[in-house]
């Protein structure tokens, strides 16, 4: 399969499901070597099979982004097995409870702060020395429009997505005098569990699917594309 990504290691983190899993797909059909990361063992070797279908190759790496020491050891276990990493994706994320900023319970903000945002900030750690060795290594952080447009009831989303905004667009301006590109993709409304948990009457048949917004993502991921520091949607 000889596609722009040939030779490439991509990271996916969330990607036993939904949009990280279509990304993690469609990266492989670009001929990236995919390093698939998510808790639920069974949803990765899902991707793992439809990666295969494809003629491509994949290695799973089971981990809960809530534990600061797994994220750690990525950097060094990349660099072990593989020597490289070209992609870091951080599509992973969670929603917390829909509920008022004054009765987010202590464990719901812990959680969603770890997952959101703290992981972005151990992945970039983890992962920094190795993109930017790669001739042109790329980041994507996965948002969603509450980062920037507050609404009642979605404040530890919210605000942990600004935060991870905040992060990665930081890191693209520090990285700017190499060849690592770091960007924000919004997908807007895409068919998933998390968008069921936040919308459980929605018809998610009137939804794009993660597979119409995957392409869209895997393009800041090319080494021809060059933007730095931008916040891209899928439309
Ligand atoms: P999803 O289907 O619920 O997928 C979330 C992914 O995150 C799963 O693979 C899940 O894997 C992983 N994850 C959650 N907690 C984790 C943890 N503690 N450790 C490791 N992995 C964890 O949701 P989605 O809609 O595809 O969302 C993907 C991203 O898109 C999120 O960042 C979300 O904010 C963003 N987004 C979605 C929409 C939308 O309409 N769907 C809109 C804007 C932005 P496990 O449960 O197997 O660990």
């Amino acid at each position: 399969m000889a596609g722009l990504l040939d030779g490439s290691i991509a990271l996916v983190t969330g990607a036993s499901r939904g949009i990280g899993a279509a990304a993690a797909i469609e990266l492989a059909r670009l001929g990236a070597h995919l390093v698939i990361t998510a808790r639920t063992q069974g949803g990765l070797e899902e991707t793992d099979d439809a990666i295969r279908a494809l003629g491509g190759e994949a290695t799973i790496l089971p981990l809960d982004l809530k534990e600061g020491g797994q994220i750690d050891a990525i950097g060094p276990t990349l660099f072990q097995r593989f020597g490289r990493l070209d992609i870091l994706v951080h599509n992973a994320g969670v929603l917390g409870r829909l509920t008022p900023v004054a009765h987010i319970m202590p464990d719901d903000w812990a959680d969603v702060v770890a997952v959101n945002m703290a992981a972005a900030w151990r992945l970039i750690r983890t992962c920094d020395p190795l993109l930017r060795l790669a001739p042109a290594g790329r980041a994507v952080f996965v948002t969603e429009s509450r980062a920037r447009e507050p609404r009642a009831y979605w404040g530890a989303m919210g605000a942990t997505k600004a935060g991870m905004e905040h992060l990665a667009l930081t890191w693209a301006q520090e990285v700017a005098t190499t060849p690592l590109r770091v960007n924000l993709f919004d997908p807007g409304p895409v068919a998933s569990r998390m968008r069921f948990n936040a919308f459980p009457g929605e018809n998610q048949a009137t939804l794009v699917a993660p597979g119409d917004v995957a392409p869209a993502l895997a393009a800041l991921c090319l080494p021809a594309e060059a933007r730095n520091g931008a916040l891209v949607g899928a439309a």
